[in-house]
């Protein structure tokens, strides 16, 4: 049991780090080699979500989609998600700029602690 949940976890963590764009649930469960249930996954991907290894982008269509994250992905145990998202308007990919950081400077007495910015238009395999 020990051996098939921990098979699981780097199976679904394989998948989301070697994909060049974020993938949503049913992504997962096409690409994967193993089978698993949807509940079995769900729990994975928040457990990875909480350890900081992965985030969620949520597209203008609402639905979650997963990235792996670097190592700065993670401050004081907070998830500094202070980079660009991009969506095709075409194939509806959502894709996860680690190194395209936005510091915004907030008002006075204003904490930012939630990022979303994801810009939309067309990726380079639609625009081939
Ligand atoms: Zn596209
Ligand atoms: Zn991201």
């Amino acid at each position: 049991m020990q051996n098939r949940n921990t098979k699981t976890k780097d199976e679904v963590l394989r998948i989301i780090s070697s994909s060049s764009y974020a993938l949503s649930h049913t992504d997962i469960e096409n690409t994967a080699q193993i089978d698993f249930d949807r509940v079995t996954l769900y729990r994975i991907l928040s457990a990875y979500e909480q350890q900081g290894i992965v985030h969620k982008v949520v597209g203008n269509d609402g639905k979650a989609r997963y990235a792996a994250c670097k190592e700065n992905c993670q401050e004081h145990l907070h998830h500094k998600d202070n980079h660009l998202h991009f969506g095709c308007n075409d194939c509806g990919k959502m894709y996860c700029f680690e190194d395209r950081v936005i510091d915004l400077k907030m008002p006075k007495g204003f904490k930012a602690q939630q990022f979303n910015y994801t810009v939309y238009g067309t990726c380079p395999e639609c625009n081939a």
